[in-house]
């Protein structure tokens, strides 16, 4: 087995705590990877707030770049020495219908998630990046494209395909009008991507300090939501509203934001949210949500093209309790990132 450390979550109000636990001896069909970069992403906070008693420890981090250690007898795509990245999902069962169309995240067994799922060969339990080695199936594992800082690369594997994958199903271009909600990590890429695409972007946020950074990112106009006359103002104009909002909200004002047709992605993952049916009534809306990962060889291509990356604010792995007690409180901006052995 590999010997590994890293910083483990024991409780819900509880500081993360130093841990040395294995990863598996490689398989034909691994790669491992020394952790360089972590993200730090809101899923990870849920995670650990919803931690009951006496769980075992969680390790988490989804988002991450390194570089390659070992390859296992089969990898043919990586060597010692590369640098890659890799995202919230590292593997699934590769025979149900999703997984043969290449649509993994949406794996029939379920996919198995990078911390807090199970291994599909020997049922263990993942453990995540805030660690400094992972090993990962070669499949789920990319390449770091050239010439992009891979601190601030580690972000776009979470926050970045999350928010990527429905700006592309939606085929948005320069004739779409796209809300995004909340400026967080998802935001603030999501309206990166979203402007790089070409749509008019208005950015809906709880927090009118921002709105010199949202049109710095490229928004067009920025609706400070609270203000309820400022969301009659934009009621029927969009074609996509991204609500990447993490804490339970009302969903009716950004339905009523969508024109006829408009589609209400939401990708935040608060307990629940309030869907009032007369809000659909008498609409032609669709809500959909999103996980991630398909497109992300698609969505590197495209940053590496474009020099797309997350603002980040990198902190060493020791002050992982400070970005957490930060990010709970919405002082971020606008995605920590944990250096682990960089
Ligand atoms: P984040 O950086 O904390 O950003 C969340 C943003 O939500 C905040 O910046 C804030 O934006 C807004 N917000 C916070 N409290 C709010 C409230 N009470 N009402 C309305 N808006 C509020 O979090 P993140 O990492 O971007 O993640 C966002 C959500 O997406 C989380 O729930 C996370 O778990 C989820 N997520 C889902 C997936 C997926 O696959 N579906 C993947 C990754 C993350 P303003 O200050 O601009 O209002
Ligand atoms: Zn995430």
């Amino acid at each position: 087995m590999r010997a590994v450390t890293g910083f483990a979550a024991y409780g819900p109000h509880e500081p993360l705590r130093p841990i040395e636990f294995t990863r598996r001896e490689l398989r034909s069909d691994d790669v491992a990877v020394r952790v360089t970069h972590v993200g730090v992403c809101h899923s990870d906070l849920h995670a650990i707030e919803s931690l009951a008693a006496g769980a075992p420890p969680l390790v988490p981090g989804h988002e991450f770049t390194g570089e390659v250690t070992a390859v296992g007898a089969e990898v043919t795509r990586f060597r010692v020495g590369d640098p890659v990245a890799v995202g919230n999902i590292v593997d699934s069962c590769g025979r149900c219908a999703s997984c043969l169309a290449h649509r993994e995240p949406y794996c029939r067994e379920f996919p198995t998630t990078t911390y807090g799922g199970r291994d599909l060969r020997d049922g263990s339990p993942t453990q995540g990046a805030y660690s400094t080695e992972y090993v990962a199936r070669d499949a789920f594992v990319y390449a770091l494209p050239a010439g992009l800082d891979p601190a601030a690369v580690a972000p776009l594997m979470c926050a970045g395909v999350t928010t990527w994958a429905p700006l592309r199903r939606a085929g948005v271009g320069p004739e779409t009008e796209v809300g995004v909600v909340g400026l967080g990590g998802l935001g603030h890429l999501a309206v990166r991507f979203a402007v790089a695409l070409g749509a008019r972007v208005t950015v809906f946020t709880t927090s009118a300090a921002k709105e010199a950074d949202a049109r710095a990112l490229g928004a067009d106009d920025v609706v400070v939501s609270t203000d309820p006359g400022a969301m009659a103002a934009v009621a029927g104009r969009l074609d996509l509203v991204l609500d990447t909002a993490s804490a339970a909200h009302d969903l009716a004002p950004y339905l009523g934001a969508l024109r006829l047709d408009g589609t209400l992605c939401v990708l935040g993952l608060p307990e629940q949210y309030v869907v009032s049916p007369m809000s659909l009534l008498g609409r032609t809306l669709t809500v959909s949500g999103s996980a991630g990962t398909v497109e992300t060889q698609e969505m590197l291509d495209f940053c590496g093209a474009h020099g797309l990356t997350a603002d980040v604010e990198v902190l060493p792995l020791e002050q992982v309790d400070t970005a957490l007690a930060r990010l709970a409180e919405g002082d971020v901006r606008y995605r920590f990132v944990l250096a682990v052995t960089a």
